[in-house]
């Protein structure tokens, strides 16, 4: 019999899958619930993979929720930025775009509910005296002052609270829980809090608002949401949400907490990340270092690659670090299979064909990827004066050096085979010129010289050349850890070096009909995309990743 290969499912599709088998639901409803505080990074990703991609599989439905609630870090263009990069990654929520804004009333409600219940009450002490009444994990805390206000005076502080009678701070509404409990999440957790701010969409209508974990647990609630899937952070918090909706009687989602993806080399927290950019260590958030989508958008990566390496990874229930490594190893995968070969040389010397006639221009015929033919092909003109790569010459090479040097013989890509005379220096004792001869009976294809090449080198027709500004990139960290140091500042750990710009690479005329959002490969020299920088004037390339892939060595070893 056939072997079967058994699909592995990870922990939180195996409970999907039973509670449907159980019929616990008749379709699962997952929310994507971002903070409109910053732009989405790849640890998002990971969420929104995790969450579109089960309802997708299991025929269930997923929500955009942005968590609101904060009016003085959220801004309208973080909504903007998170739908466009959703969208990117492929996903789309229907007409189910929600804001905890929206419901505000309702969450109103709720505490008033709670407050005639007698489980909630208002406070006045300050910040500090809360925190100081708070305990610690070993110690029990010391019940407010405040504790036991009658339910009329609470109500009515409450309402007086939201009509905007009291200062900022001046008091809170806690959930009258157990000051003595274990899980410090219970010990009288604030609700609401006075912010005389203007929210990004409620405006000047509110002046008190509600706190994250008042929010979230029924914002899922109120929607319906069958897995509630968070990171483990907030697995201290469930007993919390549990108790708010068990005493509001409202519908129970369920929370399953997964552990975050971390990534060496890079931080992932919108917090740090908006410092890196109001700072100007970087360009914005969409720099091609930053570990933001847009940041990788711009830089060339394809949103099937972050799909995939996000699948791949899969979620468990404990921390650990991802190498940066792999993802680069689902981008190039993905790019080998789409990207369209072109030869650019970076850092160009000059090379001149003696024995090649003068004014003489040839096409050569290349095709455009060898993994797919459908991209056909395109043809480059060669002539007596090309640039090749600087690197590709040495004055004095040690032997296995397979390009050129005096005396050696390499194959120009899909051309001749040429070999070193001579070479030019200038005053300051720099190769400016590298003197060749071509054997006419060599040209690829029909190639009968019967000379053997080791090397062979991409290079470009100087009268053909097109500048263009190139762009690589190194981590944008030093540190494989950067948060992980006590004491000191991620921002110690950044790279001085992460930005090596090209001004005048030399591309073959091709590079004039490269569309935005095309994806190339520079031959030899890795994997390319059209920056937001570019104009037809003055053309820019990022490189996305270098074609060296530790990953794909490691995966073919173990077969
Ligand atoms: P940050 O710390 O970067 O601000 P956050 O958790 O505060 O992240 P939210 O906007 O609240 O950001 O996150 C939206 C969703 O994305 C949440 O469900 C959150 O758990 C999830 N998420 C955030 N960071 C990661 C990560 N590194 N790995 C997996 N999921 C994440
Ligand atoms: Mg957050």
């Amino acid at each position: 019999m056939e072997e079967k290969k058994q699909e592995h499912y990870h922990f939180i599709e195996e409970i999907v899958r039973e509670d449907l088998a159980a019929g616990k639901y008749e379709q699962i409803h997952t929310r994507f619930p971002p903070e409109p505080n910053g732009y989405l990074h790849i640890g998002h990703a990971k969420s929104i993979v995790l969450n579109f991609g089960l309802a997708e599989k299991y025929g269930g439905l997923t929500n955009l929720r942005f968590d609101d609630t904060n009016p003085t870090t959220e801004k309208t263009e973080y909504v903007e930025s998170i739908k466009n990069d959703i969208r990117w990654l492929g996903y789309d929520w229907g007409d189910r775009e929600y804001y905890t804004s929206d419901y505000f009333e309702q969450l109103y409600e709720f505490a008033e509910r709670l407050i005639k219940k007698g489980k909630a009450y208002v406070d006045d002490s300050t910040a500090e005296e809360i925190a100081a009444m708070k305990g610690t994990p070993t110690e029990p805390g010391t019940p407010s002052p405040y504790r036991d206000r009658s339910v009329e005076e609470n109500l009515d502080l409450f309402r007086r609270m939201r009509a905007g009678e009291f200062p900022d701070g001046s008091k809170v509404l806690r959930a009258k829980i157990d000051m003595a409990s274990p899980n410090m999440h219970l010990r009288d957790p604030l609700m609401y809090r006075i912010k005389h701010a203007r929210h990004h969409r409620t405006g000047d209508a509110w002046c008190i608002y509600p706190m994250y974990d008042f929010a979230h647990g029924q914002s899922d609630s109120i929607e319906h949401i069958t897995h509630s899937l968070c990171t483990l952070e907030f697995e201290n918090h469930r007993p919390l949400y549990e108790w708010f909706i068990r005493e509001l009687e409202i519908y129970p989602s369920r929370q399953i907490e997964f552990a975050r993806l971390n990534l060496d080399y890079t931080v992932m927290s919108k917090r740090r990340l908006l410092q890196l950019v109001e700072e100007g260590h970087v360009s914005g958030w969409d720099d091609p270092r930053m570990p933001t989508l847009s940041g990788m958008r711009r830089r060339g990566y394809p949103p099937e690659a972050i799909r995939n390496f996000s699948e791949h990874i899969g979620v468990a229930k404990r921390e650990n670090i991802i190498e940066l490594s792999l993802l680069e190893h689902f981008v190039r995968q993905e790019l080998n299979k789409r990207a369209k070969r072109l030869m650019v040389v970076l850092e160009p010397i000059k090379l001149v064909i003696t024995n090649y006639p003068e004014g003489q221009t040839e096409m050569m015929s290349i095709i455009n990827n060898p993994e797919d033919e459908s991209m056909g092909g395109r043809e480059v003109p060669f002539g007596k004066y090309l640039y090749i790569e600087r690197e590709d010459f040495m004055e004095d090479p040690p032997k296995k050096f397979f390009r050129l040097g005096p005396g050696r013989h390499v194959r120009l890509k899909n051309a001749f085979i040429v070999r070193c005379d001579d070479f030019v220096k200038n005053e300051a004792g720099e190769v400016t010129e590298v003197h060749v001869t071509y054997f006419p009976d060599s040209r690829s294809g029909s190639d009968t010289s019967g000379i053997k090449t080791k090397g062979t080198l991409h290079w470009v027709s100087a009268e053909h050349a097109v500048p263009v500004e190139v762009r690589l990139y190194d981590r944008l960290f030093s540190d494989p850890n950067p948060m992980g140091h006590e004491g000191r500042d991620f921002k110690e750990f950044i790279n001085p070096d992460s930005l090596h710009v090209l001004p005048k690479a030399m591309a073959e005329p091709a590079i004039r009909e490269v569309q935005d959002g095309e994806y190339l490969q520079f031959l030899r020299k890795g994997y390319f995309y059209k920056d937001s920088d570019s104009s037809a004037e003055h053309l820019v390339f990022n490189r996305t990743v270098g074609l060296r892939d530790a990953w794909a060595k490691i995966a073919a070893k173990k077969k």
